[in-house]
């Protein structure tokens, strides 16, 4: 099926029911027209496993620049490494990620992590491959300061199990286009993708990278809807 030509400001909001028969299919199509003008991705930044994990925690609210200052400053320092992680002193942790920003509360919730890993799974990140997705991500969300995009982030990039990573630009996309109701929260929206897409770690990492290319490029705050992959789809670009 073809997507459907609208123009903003000729939209109809759809029904739940149109939501529920359309979605799935509106959602590869996106993924189509999001690979084929962006191309493959290349996600996630990190050089090892333990990167990914640290990164996962210190990006929340900045920019993945600031984290790879951060992630070089912490390497410099060998602390890059679950045993220099317990050791280290939670200020000298706090001094070493300060281009992350919010240092003090990410050395906070770095160490929350660290201390559950070795109180857990004995500091080992190769023991939770053992443990079923739904379990890690429910104890990963008891740990305070890990959020669910920052569980899924973990679970997916560093850990290599099928959770669907959403963020703002998911939200604002899907919202956006109709695919789901406009005060759904995080876990309808995950629950949106991993309905609709075949659980597949490696499309789970492109689509969110995707998402997050056209979301930078297009779906801002203020959308720019000119140019966007997505512009041939049904949207309304003053949802927020
Ligand atoms: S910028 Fe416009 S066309 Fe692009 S994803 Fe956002 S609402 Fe859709």
């Amino acid at each position: 099926m073809s997507p459907a030509l609208n123009p903003c400001n000729d939209y109809r909001s759809p029904t739940t029911l149109e939501f529920s028969l359309n979605a799935g299919t509106t959602i590869k199509q996106f993924f189509d027209a999001l690979l084929s003008a962006y191309g493959p991705q290349g996600w996630w930044p990190g050089n090892s496993r333990t990167e990914c994990v640290v990164g996962a925690i210190l990006t929340q609210n900045t920019s993945w620049k600031n984290v790879e200052k951060a992630l070089a400053r912490m390497n410099a320092a060998g602390l890059m490494d679950w045993t220099a992680l317990r050791d280290v002193a939670e200020p000298d942790l706090a001094d070493r990620i300060r281009p992350a920003g919010y240092y003090n509360l990410k050395a906070r919730r770095l160490k929350n992590f660290v201390v559950w890993l070795w109180d857990h799974y004995g500091g080992d990140l190769d023991r939770l491959e053992t443990v079923s997705l739904v379990e890690l991500r429910e104890e990963m969300l008891g740990i305070n300061g890990i959020g669910f995009e920052t569980a899924d982030a973990i679970l997916l990039y560093a850990l290599g199990k099928p959770s669907f990573v959403v963020d703002t630009y998911t939200g604002r996309v899907a919202r956006r286009h109709g695919l789901i109701d406009e005060e759904s929260d995080y876990e309808q929206l995950k629950a949106l993708f991993e309905r609709n897409l075949p659980e597949d770690v490696a499309l789970f990492n492109e689509y969110h990278a995707l998402l997050v290319e056209v979301g930078k490029r297009h779906c801002k705050p203020r959308a720019k809807c000119d140019g966007c992959p997505l512009a041939v789809f049904e949207h309304d670009e003053t949802r927020r």
